[in-house]
């Protein structure tokens, strides 16, 4: 078998865990040698903490019977709020899910945090105002419906309070709110689509474009994976982010499952053939922590960026695809069993579970960064203080909040990378 092939089984072993030795298996197995310094596979990365009991069945994508009636209801403008990179595929639920127009948000400015802050109160967690600022230039900018997703902790209250705080502005408009619904699951969520933005959305074609949707997110945190991993170690500057933005385009433009694969395809390959200078043993660092700080480069000022700039190699098993796509609790807190017997929060176990991970693959460090106020995580502070020593692992813990300044923030990862270059060049 080609090395192609053997790559390309793995990752499909992976996703659907069939086999003791897919991906998770050989990265589960490998972390319990505990082999301090193994490099990971790219394609194993994003599978880091996974056991999965049963294999996961695959869902077939539905045939359509009759060609698709589009464009029968009113043009509606849709806006998402801003996070991380998963803007192409919060533009193609909207456009080829639901069926509306998507209104892309600009790159956020200062003034998007001051309307935020203006707007919430002091005490909430920092998402809150983020998303404030977003849905407030969403209004400006003619939006008719907004999305906001579900959650388990306080996220869960996020579309209620917003709306309301918004209406009171004098702003109208609907609110697609994934909360409603959410103790039906998909079907209740469907029904929250359809009553909302559009009873005569056809079923059929709308669940293939949302099996399509996940799709893209799991391909969008894997070529993710890929940057993070080589992105430091560019010879020349820029290319890697120049490679990244080109695939962001090419699946923006994407409006099927099968351009979304070549949009990937074509990405893929842009990076990987970019010349590198990696060293054989350098510095990583894992990052964990909240599901928004954590991932998105406008809520924790560039942290991937940064880190990559002075030369890491960054993994982040914390992506939306791993916490919603592939999740299983139970399984991940069995690997945690010595360190947490309930599950604590959203993330909670996941962050956990991934810092004992990174601590067993032979990390040089992790990242813990969360917003201010966010309970969950803090909550998890004291068991990653055992996890850091238990592996002599050094954590950084990082905490945002509208006020945290660029330059303090560079200044403690400098001097968190600097011990632990020096740590390293000692061993
Ligand atoms: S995860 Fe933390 S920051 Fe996010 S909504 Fe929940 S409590 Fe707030």
């Amino acid at each position: 078998m080609t090395d192609d092939a053997q790559k390309a089984n793995l990752t499909q072993d992976a996703a659907q865990g069939t086999t003791p030795d897919s991906a998770s298996g050989m990265a589960c197995a490998r972390a319990e040698d505990a082999t301090v310094g193994v490099p990971i596979s790219d394609d194993a990365r994003t599978q880091v903490v996974f056991q999965r009991d049963e294999p996961r069945r695959a869902i077939p994508f539905p045939r359509l019977k009759k060609k698709v009636k589009r464009d029968r209801h009113k043009r509606t403008k849709v806006s998402v709020f801003r996070y991380a990179y998963y803007d192409p595929a919060f533009k193609f639920f909207v456009e080829q899910v639901l069926d509306c127009d998507y209104l892309q948000l600009p790159k956020a400015t200062k003034r998007t945090m001051e309307l935020g802050i203006q707007n919430s109160s002091d005490y909430v967690c920092t998402p809150f105002k983020h998303m404030m600022g977003d849905w407030i230039e969403a209004l400006e900018l003619g939006a008719d419906i907004l999305v906001q997703v579900g959650g388990p902790c306080r996220l869960g209250y996020y579309g209620e309070m917003q709306e309301q705080i918004l209406r009171d502005m004098g702003y109208d408009f609907t609110m697609l709110n994934f909360s409603h619904g959410i103790e039906q699951g998909y079907v209740g969520w469907g029904k929250e689509v359809l009553r909302t933005v559009n009873p005569d959305i056809a079923i059929p074609h709308g669940v293939k474009q949302l099996l399509a949707c996940g799709h893209m997110l799991t391909l969008l945190d894997q070529a993710r994976d890929f940057y993070l991993a080589n992105g430091g170690f560019e010879r020349e500057r820029g290319v890697y982010r120049r490679a990244w933005e080109a695939l962001m385009d090419e699946m923006r433009a994407t409006t099927t499952k099968a351009e979304i694969d070549a949009a990937f395809t074509r990405g893929m390959e842009r990076m990987r053939e970019i010349p590198l200078n990696k060293p054989a043993d350098p510095v990583r660092i894992g990052i964990v922590g909240e599901l928004y700080t954590a991932i998105d480069e406008n809520s924790n000022l560039g942290l991937d960026e940064k880190l990559m700039d002075m030369g890491v190699e960054v993994a982040r098993t914390l992506n939306f695809s791993n916490r919603y796509t592939h999740y299983h609790e139970e399984n991940m807190r069995r690997t945690i069993a010595e360190y947490a017997e309930y599950d604590m929060g959203p993330t909670s176990t996941m962050t956990l579970a991934a810092a004992k991970k990174y601590a067993q693959l032979g990390f040089d460090g992790l990242v813990h960064a969360k917003c201010a106020g966010c309970t969950p995580e803090i909550d998890c502070i004291p068991v990653l203080q055992r996890i850091s020593e238990d592996f002599h692992m050094p954590v950084l813990y990082l905490t945002y909040d509208t006020e945290t300044s660029d330059t303090g923030l560079m200044t403690r990862l400098e001097a968190f990378y600097d011990m632990l270059a020096m740590k390293k060049e000692a061993k």
